[in-house]
């Protein structure tokens, strides 16, 4: 049997800020493919390249050189409109800022990407309940930012992500604004959505309890990939359902 082709497949990817004399090289040749189904911390010193990748993945910016394949699509080489329409349908976003708008009900910041597909309102408030419902938060549906803890915004912010079914979630230092009951609730929260609805999860964390719950840690230094290992905290976890 062959191994299923990889969902993400980076080659060899670079990327510099500015040109000639303050040209910067953050991204330095970087390769890792990604199968479906994965849950990837990415840690690294601060500067090291993780959000630039993040952001490529996210299609919110291009490399400079190299590849990036998705389902087997060469990535980098789409149109802006195509890299949008992928961003659209197959990728979810979760940042550390939360980046939910004030004033504005927990039910609508989940629709609002809907809005964006042009859904009708009625599908739009029925998936943007059961995402809700899949991040325990279907009470606090008319509560504004405002009126909801650190932890309970970011879980809006993932439900939001994940509203359109994307088969990739990225986040970005998700924990990064909270405390560490919230921020373990924010974990259990990504396993399960891995786990159980099957996404893919890459996200990037400062913090090992943290990068503990992902399957495999990817280490950059340098905009480099220094190291790429299957995380032994979780394979030493008993199998589901195992006596
Ligand atoms: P990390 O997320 O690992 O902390 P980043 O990917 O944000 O690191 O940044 C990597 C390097 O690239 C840093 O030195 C940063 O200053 C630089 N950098 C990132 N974005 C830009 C930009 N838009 N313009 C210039 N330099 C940038
Ligand atoms: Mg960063």
């Amino acid at each position: 049997m062959t191994a299923a082709a990889p969902l993400i497949e980076l080659k060899n990817i670079t990327k510099t800020f500015g040109q000639g004399q303050a040209a910067f090289q953050a991204l330095r040749g970087i390769s890792f493919s990604v199968q479906a189904g994965d849950f990837v911390a990415v840690m690294g010193p601060s500067g090291s390249g993780k959000s630039t990748v993040m952001n490529m993945l996210g299609c919110l910016d291009t490399p400079t050189t190299g590849e990036y394949w998705f389902r087997g699509q060469r990535v980098d080489q789409l149109t802006r409109n195509q890299r949008a329409l992928l961003r659209r349908h197959e990728l979810g976003f979760v940042f550390q800022g939360f980046n939910l708008l004030a004033r504005t009900s927990a039910l609508e910041n989940v629709e609002l990407p809907l809005l964006y597909r042009g859904e009708p309102a009625a599908q739009r408030h029925e998936a943007a309940m059961v995402a809700l419902d899949a991040v325990g938060l279907t009470r606090w549906a008319d509560h504004t930012p405002a009126e909801l803890s650190g932890g309970q915004q970011q879980r809006v912010a993932i439900a939001r992500a994940i509203v359109t079914r994307p088969s990739v979630l990225l986040a970005d230092e998700p924990t990064g604004n909270l405390d560490t009951h919230n921020s373990r609730e924010i974990m259990e929260l990504l396993a399960r959505l891995n786990r159980e609805q099957g996404i893919t999860v890459l996200m990037v964390t400062h913090e090992p309890d943290m990068a503990a719950y992902a399957k495999r840690v990817i280490r950059f230094v340098d905009g480099q990939v220094a190291s790429d290992a299957p995380n032994h905290a979780t394979e030493a976890a008993p199998a589901e359902g195992a006596a």
